[in-house]
């Protein structure tokens, strides 16, 4: 810690960053949290609403909107700002624009001296993470994505559905890109102890369909969820919190955060989902699964196609 606070500084209160703002009070994980955005009097307006809701709070907290000189005691910045895809704009030059907007803001920030750990948010996370990391110049262990944190949850929910139990105790992995190419490890995937792929109640065809279908639920939430509501923003809110609280609790846990390879399951200088030890110093170590040859085939393509993202805007 940078000192005896724990101090969160979050750059774009849109529904993401408020989400997120709004879960770290009500699950009191921070003292001290910074809004910032572009639209100041939007951050100042979310500052006072969350402010009001203090006396209701299980602890204290002190929260204001600021500015990027007030990132440099903070433990974590977030980044949860970003710009929307423009009628006819393609993916590409979405990614250019968001690039600009991460250099108006890395740029400052680490200008304020900030020393700690920048956590993003903004999609598409793997890639906005790998260009977080190129911007600041920081130890790549310092800089990490939401992933597919998210998508393990979605995955660990269904599972627990499909089998009765209590997703808590399943343990299973939506690893990859956040995005279309990610793919669930099923060898890797377990009921306490047990391996899923052993629990098929009416036989192994039966188990891997629905598994296969549980698998592309996952997926295709986030559409599903647009579709419906324009716009996905609680389930990041608490997985960015999850993280979040891994990190200023120093607690060593295995979450699926977006993390730069470094020769981990063959594949180097590249950031997508793989389940990592979080700790406070950010990704303590990759954990390197026993996926079987068609998951790394899978994990293979799905880092090719973010490769290929990456290198079209550099
Ligand atoms: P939003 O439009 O509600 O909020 C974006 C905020 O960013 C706005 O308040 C805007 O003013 C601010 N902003 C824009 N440019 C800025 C700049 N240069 N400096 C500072 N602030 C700036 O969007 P949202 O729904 O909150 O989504 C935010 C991002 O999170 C999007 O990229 C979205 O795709 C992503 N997201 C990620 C996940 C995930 O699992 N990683 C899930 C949901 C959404």
């Amino acid at each position: 810690m940078r000192s005896d606070k724990r101090k969160v500084a979050v750059v774009g209160t849109g529904m993401v960053g408020m989400s997120y703002a709004y879960s770290l009070l009500n699950q009191s994980v921070c003292d001290e949290l910074t809004l910032i955005d572009i639209n100041k009097t939007r951050a100042e307006g979310e500052a006072m609403d969350l402010n009001h809701g203090l006396a209701f709070a299980a602890s204290n907290m002190k929260i204001s909107a600021g500015n990027y000189e007030d990132c440099r005691d903070a433990d974590i910045v977030v980044i949860a700002a970003g710009v929307a895809q423009k009628p006819g704009e393609s993916r590409l030059d979405l990614l250019r624009r968001n690039t600009e907007v991460f250099r108006s803001i890395i740029e400052p920030v680490i200008s304020s001296g900030f020393n700690g750990i920048f956590l993003v948010a903004t999609n598409p996370v793997d890639i906005m993470t790998r260009i977080t990391c190129v911007l600041s110049g920081f130890n790549p262990g310092r800089v990490l994505g939401s992933g597919t944190a998210l998508d393990t949850a979605r995955l660990r929910y269904l599972v627990g559905g499909y089998l009765r139990v209590d997703p808590r105790n399943v343990h299973a992995y939506v690893m990859g890109e956040h995005g279309d190419s990610e793919f669930v490890p099923w060898s890797q995937a377990f009921l306490a102890t047990k391996t899923i792929l052993e629990l098929g109640k009416n036989g192994e065809n039966e188990l891997r369909s629905c598994l296969d279908h549980i698998e592309e639920e996952v997926r295709t939430a986030a559409y599903r969820i647009i579709e419906a509501k324009q716009a996905t923003y609680y389930g990041i809110g608490m997985a960015l919190t999850r993280i979040t609280k891994a990190i200023l609790g120093d607690e060593h846990s295995v979450l699926t955060v977006s993390a730069m390879l470094r020769g981990d399951y063959g594949q180097r200088d590249i950031y997508t989902g793989v389940p990592c030890i979080i700790n406070q110093n950010g990704v303590q170590r990759v954990l390197e699964l026993s996926l079987s040859e068609q998951e790394m085939e899978k994990f293979g393509k799905s880092c090719k196609t973010l490769r290929e993202s990456f290198e079209g805007i550099v």
